[in-house]
């Protein structure tokens, strides 16, 4: 079964298309990559998967129900600049919130929740900082408290959108090795990327979107210098770089 079905799908602002009739079939245990310029609607199309935004035609099924049903199979890690980073909270109450769909409706987390917490802080190495304020810490650390959050929730869909902006060299690894071990684990990543580089390594998919859906396909095959230029219009000029690009 695909883990996520989508068809016709049209959203827009002010009446505005910000994507136009999408049609995609994902299946499990791939990382999807979805490249395309600035403004093409990449986040448009997560959110509109993830059920946040009203859609003028079309439809979306996660695990053939409708979103609101899969809604605990799945996490979602937002464009940075979308969170309120003086908001005072510490790094573990961050990540016990990914627990906070598994607890009871008092929603007090017992020993088994704080193990998984203490876990997932161990493997994005941010164990040492549970105590930190999240406004202290740096970009990629806090990238890395959002990534154990979306963990602690054991999803089986992940959205990501454009995770490795503003990150250290150490945060890109960890969410590079994070990817995988999900991947292997039968897992499906949905990961938006704006820029060109590492796509062949980083994705096994790869969704190209500009308004329309250009291309979905394995990344081997659809990142090619023509479906690049065609995604990116007349944004990016020079073919020779494109080559470079898909070739490096
Ligand atoms: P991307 O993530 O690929 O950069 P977005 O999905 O954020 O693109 O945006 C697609 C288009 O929709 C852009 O033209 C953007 O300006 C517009 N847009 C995005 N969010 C809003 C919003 N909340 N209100 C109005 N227009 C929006
Ligand atoms: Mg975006």
């Amino acid at each position: 079964m695909d883990v996520i079905s989508v068809k016709n799908l049209t959203i827009s602002y002010n009446k505005k298309p910000a994507i136009k009739g999408v049609n995609l079939n994902i299946e499990s245990g791939h990382v999807v990559g979805i490249i395309g310029p600035n403004g093409a609607g990449k986040s448009t199309l997560l959110k509109g998967m993830l059920g946040l935004l009203p859609f003028d035609t079309g439809s979306v099924k996660i695990f053939g129900k409708d979103i609101d049903e899969s809604r605990k199979r799945i996490s979602y890690i937002p464009q940075r600049e979308q969170f309120d980073w003086d908001f005072p909270i510490n790094v573990e109450d961050v990540v016990t919130m990914g627990r906070y769909a598994h607890l009871p409706i008092v929603g007090f987390a017992k020993a088994g929740d704080k193990k998984i917490v203490a876990d997932v802080l161990k493997k994005v190495e941010m164990e040492k900082y549970s105590k930190r304020q999240i406004r202290q810490l740096s970009g990629g650390q806090q990238q890395r408290v959002f990534l154990a959050r979306a963990l602690a929730q054991e999803s089986d869909v992940y959205f990501l959108d454009e995770p490795f902006v503003g990150v250290d060299a150490k945060t890109e690894r960890a969410i590079f090795k994070l990817m995988k071990e999900l991947k292997d684990e039968g897992k499906t990543l949905l990961v938006v990327h704006h820029d060109l580089s590492m796509v062949k390594d980083y994705f096994d998919k790869l969704i190209m979107i500009n308004q329309t859906l250009v291309a979905y396909g394995n990344s081997e095959e659809v990142f090619t210098p023509e479906l690049v230029n065609k995604t990116y219009g007349g944004r990016l000029t020079m073919l020779q770089k494109t080559e470079e690009l898909v070739s490096g």
